[in-house]
């Protein structure tokens, strides 16, 4: 059986997905909401680690960048500032049959639809392209008739751009530097679909980095990011086989943009999909703020003695994305002694649980109290799973299935000599380790993920 992405039927991911607790479909008691999803138990914790290694790679591990969190509502004029009521706009036809509204460069969508019609004896036509502005609008105020109108932020990166000086004098940063942020953003998409793969309101994670304005140095840190990024969906366990960079051709690029590349993934639904953008943005989206704010966000080097706009280096990938695409390459059917069985080859450290403990027998006490301590002292330090129903191998299955790497089971042997069977997700190999020692046993290889 082919383990490439793109031999992976969706409706089994999304059937395991909703099945396990990861994603549901948003309100779906009312009949769902199109574009919107919500994580389930699995689901968060799965997206909480995705994040947490983000800014562990990105803050934590570096002395050359800091994080922010920004409101999601913003002034309006920054909008205007940053282009987006101007130009974040998708051009759209309308079906002159039915009204419906696809995006102009969607050929599988206009033909589907055109079949649709022809079924039907009719004759289908469309309207010219028009653009479509993707800003989400709200109302802010309560009181009717004083409401003003405020957009949901399209993207987080300029909740960034307007911190720049507030960052620069809290923090004391000196150029080169950067400012990550994680957070929702919100698009009017016209055709959301591919199950999360484009939603209306789904998550960001971003770097910001600001550097001198000079095109040889600026060019070295855009390269420098690109191949970090790479480099974080592969140690996380993507193979590599399923990822390539792709360059905008001249006419998707915006016009202030020196050079965007798109980090792709080898999807199940039409192949390679945008999962993060590597941007060059050069002195835009500053010198824009500085205009029209009136703010002056210049910086000055001390060293060089010179006052100058910085150029952003951007990267910008989406939480959700990204999890669906660990999802689906870490999904295999693998052939065991009873038939197939169905395993996430995650990381450790993206696995929701990162341990299972079980009793052998749920029926003796003396068993199950052992066990009961031991899970216990493991959920101190990590995310732990408790499993006492059905054998065990249907409880391994159920780990697999899920991605837990490594299943504990507390046997009679335990109750003589201390010792448990610690079994492994992908080799299915067991060992038997002493209670006391497990902690570190499990920490040493969650962290290298073997
Ligand atoms: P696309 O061409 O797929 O619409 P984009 O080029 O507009 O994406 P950017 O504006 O560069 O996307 O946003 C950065 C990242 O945010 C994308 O790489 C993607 O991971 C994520 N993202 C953008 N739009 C959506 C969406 N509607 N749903 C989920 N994630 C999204």
């Amino acid at each position: 059986m082919s383990t490439h992405a793109s031999k992976i039927s969706m409706e089994k991911i999304v059937s395991l997905a909703k099945r396990r607790g990861f994603i549901f479909p948003g309100s779906e008691i009312y009949g769902g909401l199109s574009g919107t999803w919500d994580y389930g138990p699995l689901g968060v914790e799965l997206k909480n680690n995705i994040k947490r290694e983000f800014w562990r790679t990105l803050v934590y591990q570096r002395d050359d960048t800091v994080g922010l969190d920004a409101a999601v509502l913003m002034n309006p004029r920054v909008w205007e500032a940053s282009g987006h009521t101007e130009a974040f706009a998708d051009p759209l036809i309308e079906c002159k049959v039915c009204h419906e509204r696809i995006r102009a460069d969607n050929q599988e969508d206009k033909e589907s639809h055109e079949k649709t019609h022809r079924t039907r004896k009719e004759t289908p036509a469309w309207t010219e392209p028009r653009q479509f502005n993707l800003l989400m609008a709200a109302e802010l105020g309560s009181v009717e008739g004083k409401k003003s109108s405020v957009y949901l932020r399209g993207e987080i990166t300029q909740g960034v751009h307007v911190n720049f000086k507030n960052v620069l004098d809290a923090a004391w940063m000196k150029i080169p530097f950067g400012i990550v942020q994680i957070g929702k953003a919100f698009r009017n998409e016209i055709t959301p679909g591919n199950f999360t793969f484009r939603s209306r309101e789904f998550e960001q994670m971003e770097l910001q980095y600001y550097v001198r304005p000079h095109e040889a140095e600026s060019m070295r840190w855009f390269l420098y990011w690109k191949e970090e990024r790479m480099a974080w969906y592969k140690r996380l366990g993507i193979r590599g086989a399923n990822l390539r960079f792709r360059e905008h051709a001249p006419d998707e690029r915006a016009h202030y943009a020196r050079a965007a590349w798109d980090i792709e993934y080898n999807s199940p639904f039409g192949g390679w999909k945008e999962c993060e953008g590597i941007h060059h943005r050069g002195e835009w989206d500053l010198s824009r703020h500085k205009e029209f704010s009136g703010v002056d966000l210049s910086y000055f080097d001390e060293e060089a003695k010179e006052r100058f706009i910085p150029w952003v280096i951007e990267t910008s990938g989406g939480v959700d994305r990204a999890l669906l695409f660990f999802l689906i390459d870490a999904y295999r059917e693998e052939p065991d002694k009873d038939g197939v069985r169905t395993l996430l080859k995650i990381h450790p450290q993206l696995a929701p649980y990162k341990v299972a403990v079980f009793p052998l027998l749920a029926n003796k006490p003396d068993l199950v109290d052992r066990a009961r301590k031991i899970y216990t002292i493991l959920k101190s330090s990590l995310v732990a799973a408790w499993d006492d129903i059905g054998n065990i191998g249907k409880r391994y299955r159920r780990q697999d299935e899920i991605g837990t790497p490594f299943c504990i089971t507390v046997d009679f042997e335990t109750l003589e000599d201390g010792t448990v069977t610690v079994r492994d997700r992908d080799t299915m190999r067991q060992e038997r380790v002493n209670e006391k020692e497990l902690i570190e046993h499990l920490s040493d290889k969650i962290k290298t993920g073997s």
